[in-house]
């Protein structure tokens, strides 16, 4: 990814390298891509190419070098966020530093024994997802499954006999 004098390969460069014809193609959209675009630009291009997709952010990088995990979680499923279901959404917050503050304030006033319940309910949320249960059936299953981290074949059949 770098040129012989050691500086940095330009997006036109290192697309061209990997047979991408991109003389027409604008360096990158202002201000983002088109929703579910490949080749609108050739930032979205590079991107899409598999050493890059698999490629850690430098958010991820840097927050696993101080030893921490780092878990993106999928956007818009607040159910599959343990931190979404605690008083944090209800408390007011204005700036960056108000939800900092908030958080922090939030967590340590949780008792561990709570955080893991709302865990085990994503877990079950995921759990009720991948057996293929959606909107409604997935929530019936969560609350169904309370003393399981997983959703269980028995509920499923129900579910089934119930729709069917
Ligand atoms: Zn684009």
């Amino acid at each position: 990814m770098t040129l012989p004098d050691g500086r940095p390969k330009g997006l036109q460069q290192v697309l061209e390298e990997r047979g991408f014809d991109v003389h027409n193609l604008r360096a990158k959209c202002t201000p983002v891509c088109p929703w579910e675009s490949t080749n609108c630009c050739m930032a979205r291009l590079l991107s899409q190419q598999e050493d890059f997709m698999n490629q850690p952010s430098m958010l991820e990088t840097f927050i696993k070098k101080t030893g921490h995990e780092c878990i993106f979680l999928p956007k818009f499923h607040c159910e599959l966020n343990p931190i979404e279901m605690y008083r944090y959404r209800e408390v007011p917050k204005k700036t960056f530093q108000d939800a900092k503050c908030c958080a922090k304030e939030q967590l340590d006033a949780c008792p561990t024994e709570v955080i893991r319940r709302f865990i085990n309910r994503s877990w079950r949320f995921m759990s009720a997802y991948r057996l293929g249960l959606t909107g409604k059936a997935a929530e019936w299953a969560v609350q169904k499954q309370k003393q399981h981290r997983q959703v269980s074949q028995r509920a499923m059949m129900s579910i089934e006999a119930a729709l069917g």
